[in-house]
């Protein structure tokens, strides 16, 4: 079987490797150029991600590249993993190669047909078995295979967030910890045996950005709203927030409550592109490594792709819309002060069987 994975971002290079062990060859498409790739912030890697990243064989690599204490080698006890997000696509990616797939890059996608060939935006077309649809929340699979798909939900929220090399916080390493301003809420995690702070920001947002009005926005203007907004908190956020290396990033946050329609014909989404969720809910990444691995469990044990992809949505589409309405609720409550009470306990202690048949 040739599969055409569109995307190279975190659910697209699992998925290559997730396929690359069952024996299928793999092209994947990627919008970007690599050096684009190596941008952008850090995520948490929940422990049913880590356990995801087991599977492919990738947990260690990924804990040794985050903040977590090299000497334990484990997660903390909230299981949870910080890396920076280049470094997590660095590692996929580079397993991905490693393993056999192909990875091309300033190839995207603009159309695909049902008989399994896509076009891309260079006019070049690439035709196989199946096609994945890897790319994210604004993605162009979803609305190939449903012209009437939904778009992206604005949860008004702005994410703000950095790195801090020289800089200390309270609290046990690589842990999340949060603080709440009367303006807005403030998380960080911090390194073990060095002055290092990972942080985000949420800001109420009411109307959604335009991507020209992000790009207007200057560090200096970035720093000023920062401040203002969480002046009542601890002394250290200011800090943090001053030492603050020159990567400061600004993205609108969206959620993707229910995609109707993930498959048609030989084309699936997987990973933002079928349900993406606010990143209060610290799953989207866990959610896309999970969702590479059933695939590849589905095809490896089922007799025919429509079979496969059926059993794929079948174990995937209810857990992925309960962690989506959680996250709603969660990035609701920082908007009105509340908290949630919910456990997470169903979320983290999921652990995808691969031995047992799909
Ligand atoms: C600020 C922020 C913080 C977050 N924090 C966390 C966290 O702590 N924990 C967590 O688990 N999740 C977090 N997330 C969510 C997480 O980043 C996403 O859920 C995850 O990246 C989804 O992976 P994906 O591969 O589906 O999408 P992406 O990682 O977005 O990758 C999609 C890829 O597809 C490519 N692409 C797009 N269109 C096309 C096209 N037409 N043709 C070809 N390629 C295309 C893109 O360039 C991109 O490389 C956060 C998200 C944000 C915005």
């Amino acid at each position: 079987m040739h599969a055409l994975v569109i995307g190279g971002g975190i659910a697209g290079s699992a998925t290559a490797v997730a396929l690359r062990s069952i024996g299928a060859d793999v092209t994947v498409c990627e919008a970007r150029s690599a050096a684009d790739l190596d941008a952008g912030l850090w995520l948490g890697v929940a422990s049913n991600g880590l356990s995801a990243l087991d599977v492919l064989g990738l947990r260690a690599t990924t804990l040794a590249a985050s903040l977590v204490d090299p000497r334990t080698g484990t997660a903390g006890r909230s299981g949870f993993a910080p890396v920076r997000r280049a470094d997590l696509y660095r590692i996929l990616r580079r397993a991905a190669q490693e393993r056999g797939a192909v990875l091309r890059y300033d190839k995207k996608l603009v159309e695909a047909d049902d008989t399994g060939t896509a076009t891309f935006a260079d006019g070049s077309t690439v035709t196989a078995d199946v096609i994945i649809g890897c790319d994210g929340v604004h993605s162009r699979t979803r609305s190939v295979i449903d012209p009437g798909a939904p778009s992206p939900r604005y949860i008004p929220l702005l994410n703000i967030g950095g790195f801090a090399e020289s800089a200390r916080a309270p609290g046990e390493p690589a842990r999340l910890q949060f603080v709440r301003g009367g303006g807005g809420f403030f998380g960080y995690t911090t390194a073990a045996g060095r002055d290092e702070v990972w942080w985000f920001a949420n800001l109420p947002w009411p109307t959604e950005p335009t991507r020209s009005e992000l790009a207007a926005m200057t560090r200096d203007d970035l720093t000023k709203l920062l401040l203002d907004a969480l002046n009542d908190t601890p002394p250290f956020v200011r800090d943090v927030i001053e030492r603050t290396g020159p990567g400061l990033y600004a993205v609108p946050t969206h959620d993707l409550p229910a995609v109707p329609v993930w498959r048609r014909g030989r084309t699936i989404l997987l990973g933002d592109a079928a349900h993406a969720t606010t990143p209060t809910s610290g799953q989207g990444a866990s959610m896309a490594l999970e969702d590479a691995v059933v695939l590849a469990k589905c095809l490896r044990d089922r007799p025919s792709w429509h079979d496969a992809a059926a059993r794929y949505e079948e174990l995937r589409r209810g857990r992925v819309q309960d962690i989506v309405a959680l996250g709603a609720r969660a990035s609701a409550a920082k908007l009105t002060d509340a908290s949630i009470e919910d456990s997470l306990e169903w979320i983290h202690s999921y652990r995808v069987d691969w031995a047992a048949p799909a």
